[in-house]
């Protein structure tokens, strides 16, 4: 039998045991471990940062900020605002040790007042005076980027000291003829742009010979080169390719993840500055975290990779590649439909997926009624186009 004065010595010792192993814990928690320059902004951003398209959870914004994330992403549309409120809500107080940015969808024909109400808006749910990026958002054409008033907003944005840099944000079909406009123009600080493993042409050629589809890679990579050497910023989003990450976890060991090793593989493949990064709860952003640091791919990383294309190659649409473009006599846009189809089906984010569909115009409308179904082996990854974009339209519109 344990006596009071045993059970209260047993109960401290426990205490402290317990105390020591949280402390020890938290020790090696996982921890951004470098902070890379973006570009001629100068500015100091953790190399795995946040994306908020998927969480409007200010808990999270703060355990990724107390684990040394430092750059926080949003958008006026993500979470019809509550993503910037729940941002602005955690990091007040902190606003001079974070970056933060924010995107409005600035379309071809809108003024510089109505993008100057929009930038007022995001600032007001930020609770902040100023931005350091601003970008446009999911730029899908060319034109929205040949809008003067674009320029001239941003301009007198920076001269107010509402915004410090702006910036272009795509993952379109059009994104490469977008993004030749804006560096050869050097109409943009920042680049944002979805970005992957298996679009790095040194991914793609190792695979070249079991790989019907690593021959339809996009001209990528060489455009976000040459954004850099120009000094543009880069960031990298959708390095996940999808995210399926349950489809990987028979596969992975401790300390060794499908996320880690896809992260790994773009930071240090010398075509993006650093990531951002869609958390949606604090177990992801501790795994996620664990890649911050790793300046090469580690052993066992590009099997990972390689099983997880091998996986998904015939149902990931690739960011910026258009090559099923006029397949569709009704002009459905068929790249933008299947992306918001990948954050239905694969991110599980049917709100995400909702908005950016009804953004778009609800453009696969065409496809419930389509007879001919022209579009059937337009893909060179044998995506089954047809009843993907369907399948959006019946879920989204
Ligand atoms: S459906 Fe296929 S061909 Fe069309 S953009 Fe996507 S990956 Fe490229
Ligand atoms: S199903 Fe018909 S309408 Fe839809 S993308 Fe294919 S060809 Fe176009």
């Amino acid at each position: 039998m344990v006596g009071r004065r045993e059970f209260m010595a047993l109960g401290a010792g426990t205490a402290l045991g317990m105390s020591a192993m949280a402390h020890s814990q938290e020790e090696t928690a996982p921890r951004i471990r470098r902070y890379a320059t973006l570009g001629r902004t100068g500015l100091k951003v953790s190399d795995i940062s946040f994306g908020s398209a998927s969480t409007s959870d200010a808990a999270l914004v703060r355990h990724a900020f107390e684990r040394g994330v430092n750059f926080f992403d949003t958008a006026e549309s993500y979470h019809g605002g509550f993503a910037e409120e729940a941002i602005g809500e955690a990091l007040q107080g902190r606003r001079d040790k974070v970056v933060l940015s924010s995107k409005t969808r600035a379309g071809a024909r809108e003024t510089r007042a109505g993008m100057m109400r929009a930038l007022e808006r995001s600032l007001k749910r930020l609770g902040t005076d100023y931005l350091d990026i601003y970008f446009n958002h999911a730029v899908d054409d060319v034109e929205r980027m040949q809008n003067e008033e674009w320029w001239a907003f941003t301009e007198l944005a920076k001269k107010q000291g509402k915004i410090r840099f702006r910036g272009m944000s795509g993952h379109g079909s059009d994104l490469v003829e977008c993004l030749d406009y804006v560096i050869d123009k050097d109409l943009a600080d920042v680049i944002l742009v979805a970005y992957n493993f298996a679009q790095d042409p040194s991914f793609t050629d190792r695979l070249r010979h079991t790989f019907h589809w690593a021959a339809i890679q996009s001209d990528l990579p060489p455009r976000l080169k040459k954004a850099r050497e120009k000094g543009i910023g880069v960031l990298a989003m959708k390095t996940l390719m999808g995210a399926r990450l349950n489809d990987m976890r028979p596969y992975e060991r401790p300390g060794s993840t499908f996320s880690n090793a896809a992260f790994r593989w773009v930071l240090s493949g010398g075509y993006a500055d650093a990531l951002l990064v869609s958390m949606t709860s604090k177990a992801e952003v501790d795994e996620y975290l664990r890649a911050s640091g790793d300046a090469a791919v580690r052993q066992g990383d590009v099997q990972l990779l390689e099983r997880y294309a091998q996986m998904q190659a015939s149902s990931y649409c690739q960011s910026g590649c258009n090559a099923c473009a006029g397949s569709c006599p009704e002009d459905v846009a068929i790249a933008e439909v299947l992306r918001t189809r990948m954050y239905a089906v694969d991110y599980g984010r049917p709100e995400l997926a909702r908005s950016e569909y009804a953004a778009l115009g609800a453009p696969a409308a065409a496809c419930l009624a389509c007879a001919h179904q022209s579009c059937l082996g337009a893909c060179p990854a044998r995506i089954p186009i047809a009843s993907f974009t369907r399948e959006a339209a019946q879920r989204l519109g």
